[in-house]
């Protein structure tokens, strides 16, 4: 087939290939064919679907089979997604065609339909197959890998869905089967995700004014289709999201639609609760939890303007939503926004800005805590500053006390993991029947186990980090790869029997409290007591009605919850926040600080926090303490400034990790050396460094820094040396635009 066409088609395959390929178009598809349209095409004799993302009138090759028929009449993907997709590939650093795989579930760039799919399902309860898991996890690890994410699953999971998530054959499934603790079956279940929760109504509040002149100002700017951005700073529990919720009633009201992002964590029960109570049906909810027919269904769902309100996670900033009338971004600082771990390496907050500036939308980014680059741009006159100065209810701010642990310590001669002062508050809230939240951000028993005699730590083969020991489990485990073993009695390198376990973490804090307390009863939330579906929220509400007088738990519990009856919050050994060698350490311990203290005193009684350190004299330390946002703010953009870091210039990093030192390294190097050349006095390159994780599942990591004032002018650069240095097969290249650390 040699014949020549007027026109050819680039048509991103659904097979998860990375590039795209070229098809002739006939000339009755020639005026009927969009970009974003969704074809079937030939492949090695077989027909495949795929969406057209490019034309043009040549083709580089002499062999060019046509496009065979077109899917959908309708297009897939709207002008305005694929304008936002060409914006997302081109800042980011990456190709169109996997860019746009963050469009489209993967179930709807299969047109998987409503095709019947081989499902599994749990024969055995949740509480049964946590414990068959556990007693496998050390002698068969694959079928504790597949019974892991069927604990996730909220009902059934397609067969392709699990096998591929867990990473195994399906000849695993057929033992769990034949064990009958799992069963697979063809029926489709329900698809609907929100269906078995029930909700009371709630109606709008009437808004104080700090909020009303907040919510007149961002209904004004909705009304008149104007692109504007707001910083929404209120302090916590001052009622951004009443704001945010009549904010999304005004633009449906004009007939516009609205999309809101959240932290992942909270998707799972409180701020879904509060909106769904509002809005009802009215509201389509993405989140990773979905199933894959879920997703199919959500996804069409709001493509058909059936929900007119979508609230999901990062990846919800591109749902196919028209008529955009606000977008609202809650706790924009979250660095859970930003994608680091894929290409392209996007930030949900900063890709709102933009999708709404080319819809002229309104955006609405909230926060108790702003970003330094969101304040900054408050000063710079780019967004307008909403403030809410007090809590909502008129409960008073919480009094905020700091315990200098270095006299502790002095006072009980030796090691001590609780101060008299937080141990005398626990108790005196425990007497008058108020909850207390323990905050730690280590989990597991012992954060080490060292060897005394050589000093050796017993360390992960698979990854450079120290193992964490686990009581529950009895293993040392590994935070990056999930590696396990038995705790070994004797040092692994000099066989001595002096080995030792060394630092703390939220099970140890849980298990010393219930010595002190005997009466005490506690709750622990973190990644280990809610790894399975259904946990976190029997965790959530079991604290919320009171079944516990004190809750344990890691970032987890800093974030966004609402426990009328928490008075007291304990921070542990905060230092580690602020000791962490990042550009952005100071400002991720004040947020946390920040954060955290603002989770106690949010019903009647005013909430005091206790805050552990051994460096009480920190000044970030001491502006959180005294809620001091703009103290915070001057202090760290002088050091921004300083160094030249965002946001007074804009970094690349690069981050190259292969499974040879030395070649990774090496090839490190040579992009290290021409970038230097190509940037000149575009910018500036950091010769490479192990990256803050040296090693991961095996794969060594260095990275390389650009700086510069032009993001574009550091991508032609980094693009014109990716065309010259040979990257070989074994090592693999990602570039993070704007990274959210230097460090990691
Ligand atoms: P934030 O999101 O700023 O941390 P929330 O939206 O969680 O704060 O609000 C804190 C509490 O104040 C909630 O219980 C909320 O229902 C209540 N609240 C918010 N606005 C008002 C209002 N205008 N009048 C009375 N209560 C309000
Ligand atoms: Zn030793
Ligand atoms: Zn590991």
């Amino acid at each position: 087939m040699n014949a020549s066409y007027k026109r050819y088609a680039s048509v991103l395959l659904d097979l998860g290939l990375k590039n795209s390929f070229s098809y002739g178009i006939e000339e009755k598809y020639l005026d009927q064919l969009e970009k974003g349209m969704c074809v079937k095409v030939p492949l090695r004799g077989v027909l495949q679907t795929g969406i057209v993302v490019e034309f043009s009138s040549k083709c580089p090759y002499k062999k060019v089979l046509p496009i065979h028929s077109i899917v959908s009449e309708k297009t897939l993907m709207t002008p305005e997604l694929f304008k936002l997709a060409q914006w997302v590939s081109q800042y980011y650093h990456t190709p169109l065609a996997r860019t746009l795989k963050l469009f489209f579930p993967k179930s709807v760039r299969k047109g998987m339909g409503h095709k019947k799919q081989q499902v599994v399902i749990r024969k055995k309860s949740l509480e049964e197959l946590r414990q068959i898991c556990m007693s496998v996890r050390l002698k068969k690890p694959k079928q504790a890998a597949l019974i892991d994410e069927l604990l996730k699953v909220e009902k059934e999971i397609f067969l392709t869905e699990l096998t591929e998530k867990a990473g195994v054959s399906r000849s695993v499934v057929a033992t769990l089967a034949k064990q009958e603790l799992i069963e697979l079956t063809t029926t489709r279940v329900d698809r609907n995700p929100l269906e078995k929760a029930e909700y009371f109504p709630s109606k709008p509040k009437k808004l104080n004014s700090d909020q009303q002149n907040a919510y007149n100002q961002i209904s004004h700017s909705i009304e008149n289709t104007i692109f504007q951005s707001f910083l929404l700073f209120g302090v916590t529990g001052s009622g951004k999201t009443e704001v945010y919720m009549q904010a999304m009633e005004s633009a449906l009201k004009q007939g516009k639609k609205a999309l809101m992002l959240v932290p992942e964590i909270a998707l799972t029960t409180q701020t879904v609760e509060k909106l769904k109570s509002r809005f009802k049906d009215k509201i389509a909810i993405l989140h990773h939890r979905l199933s894959q027919g879920e997703r199919y269904d959500q996804w069409h769902a709001i493509r058909q303007g059936l929900a007119p309100i979508v609230i999901g996670a990062r990846s919800a900033i591109f749902a196919p939503i028209d008529k955009l009338g606000v977008i609202i971004v809650d706790e924009e600082h979250e660095l859970s926004y930003k994608q680091t771990d894929d290409m392209p390496t996007y930030n949900a907050r900063d890709v709102a800005v933009v999708r709404a500036k080319m819809n002229n939308a309104t955006v609405v980014l909230g926060s108790a805590t702003p970003s330094l680059e969101s304040f900054n741009n408050v000063q710079n006159g780019k967004y307008k500053l909403l403030e809410l100065k007090n809590r909502a209810n008129s409960q008073v701010m919480p009094k905020i006390e700091v315990v200098d642990m270095k006299r502790e310590m002095e006072r009980s001669k030796g090691f001590t993991l609780f101060s008299q002062k937080l141990l005398s508050e626990i108790e005196k809230r425990f007497q008058k029947g108020e909850q207390s939240i323990i905050f730690l951000n280590r989990r597991g028993y012992h954060t080490s186990l060292l060897c005394t005699q050589c000093g050796e730590v017993e360390k992960c083969p698979n990854c450079d980090i120290s193992l964490t020991f686990h009581r529950k489990n009895d293993c040392l485990a590994c935070h990056l790869c999930d590696y396990r073993i038995t705790p070994p009695k004797i040092c692994s390198k000099c066989k001595s029997a002096t080995i030792k376990f060394k630092g703390f973490g939220t099970e140890n804090v849980e298990s010393q409290l219930r010595k002190i307390f005997p009466s005490l009863r506690t709750l622990r939330m973190d990644a280990d007591t809610t790894k399975h579906v259904g946990s976190y929220e029997k965790l959530y509400y079991a604290f919320r009605n009171h079944k516990a007088d004190l809750l344990i738990g890691t970032q987890m519990v800093a974030k966004g919850l609402h426990f009328p009856s928490v008075t007291l919050v304990g921070i542990l050994n905060c230092d580690r926040q602020f000791n962490i060698p990042d550009f952005k350490g100071s400002e991720i311990g004040f947020q946390m600080v920040t954060q955290v203290s603002g989770r106690a005193g949010r019903g009647d009684i005013k909430g005091s926090v206790v805050i552990q350190s051994f460096n009480p004299e920190n000044s970030f330390l001491n502006h959180a303490i005294s809620g001091d946002y703009l103290a915070f703010y001057n202090q760290e953009i002088e050091s921004r400034k300083f160094f030249n870091y965002s946001p007074f210039s804009h970094l690349v990093k690069l981050v190259f990790r292969g499974k040879s030192e030395g070649q990774t390294l090496r090839i490190a190097q040579q992009f290290y050396n021409k970038l230097k050349m190509q940037l000149a006095r575009a910018g500036e390159a950091q010769a490479p460094l192990p990256c803050g994780y040296p090693k991961i599942k095996e794969y060594y990591r260095f990275q390389v820094l650009l700086k510069g004032q032009n993001i574009y002018a550091l991508i032609q650069a980094l693009q014109k040396v990716e065309e010259q240095v040979h990257l070989p097969s074994t090592v693999k290249l990602l570039t993070d635009v704007d990274p959210s650390s230097t460090f990691f």
